[in-house]
């Protein structure tokens, strides 16, 4: 059966229990008002907030915070083809070992691409009726310099956005927010909460400031207007979503009789906590489960263990995995002296350094994870999680690194990093795009010229990259425990490859 609006009914029915149908759809039709506008509508939004939302919809009778989804990128008119036929709904696939679950999702309710009508997408976010807007727009739609922690104004996109005659008809998501809070501000509205469900740490601090820095180049009255009364929670978000392959959609088609041109597959676990801080409203997500809470280092507690624990395993599993010749996250979890590295990396060398969270149990998290990773029905890509490695690395696993060295020095004693360093080595080597068996992979990384060049100052050895100051900091560069372990790593690596390599340093693996 087709997926759109007339055929909801008879697609619940056939699913005899293991569809789960948007019936609000008909119950609210008419009734419903758009309160979020979200920019972004990747596999990630699908499978998280609108969710959550559509949750909130269905069982708690939520009808005016329905999503207008909006598209910024030339290749986001895919999605406004593929929603509209399909009136906006699309299925969430939830595969684990215990079966498969599918969730026709409603919530969405209308989409506007920018470059077919840029004027409707300020437009509608400076309507009354929108509350929240919310984004996933990945790292690079953010403008963040790593480096300075400040915008980058000299980029081209955001020169353009910032000229007073391209206000109505900007590029950037800053064009757009600037755009409508001005309007925002003429009419004597609130502004909208702007709120990040990026992988970033410190998301809404980071979002608050590149506006401001924008607003700034803009209009100071409007700038000071969003430094006061604005709102941008910072929040962890998490759930495993890869990206939807042909062979899902056919899934869905067989097993569900369910044809959706664009459907999302996922895990069964979501997480979500967030700042309790909005400056116009917002639904009361905690009746769906989301952590809704008062204090920012709370969320940043959250955000460390996440960050440190699921990214920094991801990268243990990840570039190790692709030199070793794997190609799923699974395949990876299924090799015993990998699944070691990453179970005893977490629990000896990561561990340690976190924060205690009251209320959670590290250890039930860890192994929460590992099961997680090991969930071979999603497929997750091991070049998904290598992906944009320099902005992952020096996130993931070179603080805790950093850590051990602070703390060795402190107390005078040796705490254990090995594994950690092995992962940092492991990535060094990657960067060459060869593996253990010499046969060429594709290394996507923005800054992958920059980081060959410098790579050839140290052939073989960790120095020329670690002269990279934007990425690594004097305390790693300076520290011989550091560079000793590193330099052994990689000469292992190139020498013997990963799982040898691995067999050496951690010889009691089965
Ligand atoms: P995706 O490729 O499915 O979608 C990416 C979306 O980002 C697209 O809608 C695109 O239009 C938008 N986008 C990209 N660059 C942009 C820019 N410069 N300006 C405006 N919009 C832009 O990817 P996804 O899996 O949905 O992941 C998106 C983000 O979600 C990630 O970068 C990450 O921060 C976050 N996230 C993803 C996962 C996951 O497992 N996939 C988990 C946690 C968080």
């Amino acid at each position: 059966l087709r997926l759109n609006t007339r055929n909801l009914d008879l697609i619940g029915k056939a699913g005899r229990g293991k569809i789960q149908i948007p019936s609000h759809r008909t119950r609210n039709a008419g009734a419903v008002k758009e309160g979020i506008v979200h920019i972004g509508v990747g596999g990630f939004h699908r499978a998280h907030l609108a969710v959550y939302v559509d949750q909130l919809m269905e069982k708690h009778g939520i009808k005016n915070f329905a999503i207008c989804g909006v598209g910024l990128q030339p290749f986001d008119s895919a999605m406004r083809d593929i929603l509209r036929e399909q009136d906006h709904l699309y299925t969430v696939m939830e595969r684990s070992d215990k079966g498969s679950f599918a969730h026709v999702v409603g919530c969405i309710n209308s989409y506007l691409y920018a470059p077919d009508n840029r004027e409707a997408v300020i437009a509608k976010m400076a309507h009354p009726d929108t509350h929240i807007v919310s984004l996933t727009i990945t790292e690079s739609g953010y403008y963040y310099n790593e480096n300075t922690h400040e915008l980058q104004s000299e980029h081209p996109d955001i020169k353009y956005d910032a000229a007073a005659a391209n206000e109505n008809a900007p590029r950037t998501t800053f064009g757009f927010l600037y755009a409508a809070l001005a309007r925002r501000h003429r009419q004597g509205l609130n502004p909208f909460t702007v709120m990040s469900c990026d992988n970033m740490q410190k998301n809404g601090s980071i979002t608050r400031h590149m506006l401001e820095s924008f607003a700034r180049m803009r209009n100071p009255e409007v700038a000071e207007w969003i430094a006061e009364k604005g709102a941008f929670p910072n929040a962890m978000v998490d759930r495993i979503t890869p990206q939807t392959e042909t062979v899902d959609k056919e899934a869905l088609a067989k097993n569900f009789g369910i044809e959706d041109s664009w459907p999302v597959v996922t895990e069964p676990f979501k997480q979500w906590v967030i700042e309790d801080k909005f400056s116009d409203g917002r639904p009361p997500f905690e009746k769906v489960g989301v952590q809704v809470v008062n204090n920012v280092h709370d969320v940043e507690q959250f955000e460390m263990h996440k960050l440190r624990l699921l990214n920094g395993s991801h990268s243990a599993i990840g570039y190790p995995g692709q030199l070793a010749g794997f190609k799923y996250v699974h395949e990876v979890m299924q090799n015993a002296k990998l699944r070691k590295l990453v179970w005893e990396m977490m629990q000896e060398e990561v561990k340690p350094l976190l924060p205690n969270i009251p209320g959670v149990d590290i250890d039930q998290y860890c192994r929460t994870l590992m099961k997680r990773f090991s969930n071979s029905t999603i497929q997750d890509q091991l070049p998904r999680i290598c992906l944009n490695a320099s902005g992952k690395i020096p996130q993931f696993i070179m603080p805790s690194i950093a850590e051990v060295i602070m703390k060795s020095a402190a107390d005078k004693r040796e705490y254990p990093f090995r594994r950690l360093c092995f992962v940092a080595a492991a990535w060094f080597t990657y960067i060459r795009g060869v593996d253990d068996k010499k046969i060429p992979f594709n290394v996507n990384d923005p800054m992958l010229d920059e980081l060959r060049a410098a790579a050839k100052a140290d052939p073989g050895g960790p120095l020329g990259l670690l002269q990279i100051k934007n990425l690594f900091g004097d305390d790693l560069r300076t520290d011989k425990r550091f560079i000793a372990e590193m330099t052994q790593a990689m000469k292992d690596i190139a020498e013997k490859g990963v799982l040898a390599t691995l067999d050496e340093y951690f010889p009691d693996t089965k």
